[in-house]
């Protein structure tokens, strides 16, 4: 089986697990234990994990606070910053092809009163810089825009859209959860004010994540996601993960190293794939050419439905549809809807995620598969 969902999650790195594991027996410590040096080992490891995160992103440690993922980061901020700045505005600025996680606080928000936008995109998955100008009124309190899209790959213009948030005194918060660990995030180059990572995306764990909460000036308000002992800084009390924080740190640290794997090699690998696949009469790709993660190819395939695509090749090759299924039906993806309007194109559009193990012979055998099935599935419609 070759796995090429790497977008969905990853496998833990070898170096990462073994940073991890003397904390999971040996190393035992609760970090907020201040007595003894078991927990002072904890302590240590959390501030060495948090330097090595603050590092990947170009933050400083104390502007790093973990959580357990990014749903949970994102929830976090979005609710925080709403309740904090209320009186200055009930307006947020979104956009529809962000991650559920983002769609459904938005929307859970709207019943409390917010009133939220939703830029569209064109068909490359792009907004636009100008009509999210026009969204800005004296009401906004926070734009919330994804790094890089979970299905497509497609890169916004985050520096710009943190320009334009600083010059309008707006709050920018970026999920940046594909990002982080596969091209450069440098949240003081790219005018980011709160941005949300999680460890299972970058070969790290599940479970554990970490938000970016800008400290200098203007100071941002949040309100605690946790109440408790006041870890933290206050913001989500609870005793910490350490060997899953130990991990995503690791996972950091290693992140350089990966992005120029993912730059160089794979990015090669992936140029490859798109080579042979789009050639196929009805292949076509979904996203900007240029604007996209080195990973991640996410083609509509012209008249076959996705799903019985990827069950024809799901014994040899783990991809993904953007389709959401539901108790009731398969929803089509609410991504490729909004850059294409077309549900006929969702329902045939798969992902295939590269991860940093991928290599030449998977690529090949892929495309041949692919090729394969295409046409067989075609000769009997
Ligand atoms: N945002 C994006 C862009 C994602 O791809 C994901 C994971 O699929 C999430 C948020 C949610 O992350 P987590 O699994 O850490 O809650």
């Amino acid at each position: 089986m070759i796995y090429l969902d790497n977008n969905s999650t990853t496998q833990i790195d070898d170096d990462v697990l073994k940073a991890m594991q003397p904390y999971l027996n040996q190393l035992y410590g609760n970090a907020a234990s201040r007595t003894h040096k078991i927990g002072w080992d904890a302590n240590d490891a959390i501030k060495i994990a948090r330097e090595r995160i603050s590092d990947l992103i170009n933050a400083r440690p104390d502007e790093i606070i973990f959580t357990s993922g990014s749903t949970e980061g994102i929830n976090f901020i979005i609710k925080g910053v709403y309740d904090q700045y209320s009186e200055k505005g009930n307006h947020i600025i979104t956009v529809k092809t962000e991650h559920k996680a983002v769609l459904d606080v938005c929307t859970y928000l709207e019943t409390k009163g917010a009133d939220v936008t939703y830029l569209k995109v064109d068909k490359y998955g792009l907004i636009d810089l100008e009509e999210l100008k026009k969204a800005i009124t004296a009401k906004t309190v926070l734009i919330s825009v994804m790094y890089a899209n979970n299905e497509t790959g497609v890169i916004q213009e985050i520096k710009e859209i943190g320009n334009i948030a600083r010059k309008n005194n707006v709050f920018f918060m970026t999920d940046a959860t594909q990002a982080i660990g596969k091209i450069p995030v440098d949240v003081v180059e790219d005018n980011i004010d709160m941005l949300t990572l999680s460890a299972h995306k970058l070969y790290g764990p599940k479970g554990v994540g970490a938000v970016y909460i800008k400290r200098q000036f203007p100071k941002i308000k949040i309100t605690p996601l946790l109440h408790g002992g006041g870890h933290e800084k206050g913001y989500r009390s609870g005793t910490l993960n350490v060997a899953g924080i130990v991990g995503l740190g690791k996972a950091c640290e290693m992140g350089s190293k990966n992005i120029s794997i993912f730059n160089n090699g794979i990015l090669n690998l992936r140029n490859e794939l798109e080579k042979s696949i789009l050639t196929i009469d009805s292949v076509s790709l979904n996203g900007d050419e240029q604007k996209r993660l080195p990973t991640t190819v996410n083609i509509c395939v012209d008249g076959v439905d996705a799903e019985a695509l990827i069950i024809k090749m799901r014994d040899k090759f783990a991809i993904a549809s953007g389709s959401a299924c539901t108790s009731a039906e398969v929803l089509p993806s609410h991504v490729i809807m909004a850059m294409h309007d077309n549900k006929e194109k969702a329902y045939s559009s798969i992902r295939i995620s590269l991860g940093k193990n991928t290599n030449g012979v998977d690529i090949t055998n892929f495309s041949k598969l692919l090729k394969e099935n295409i046409v067989s599935i075609k000769s009997i419609i």
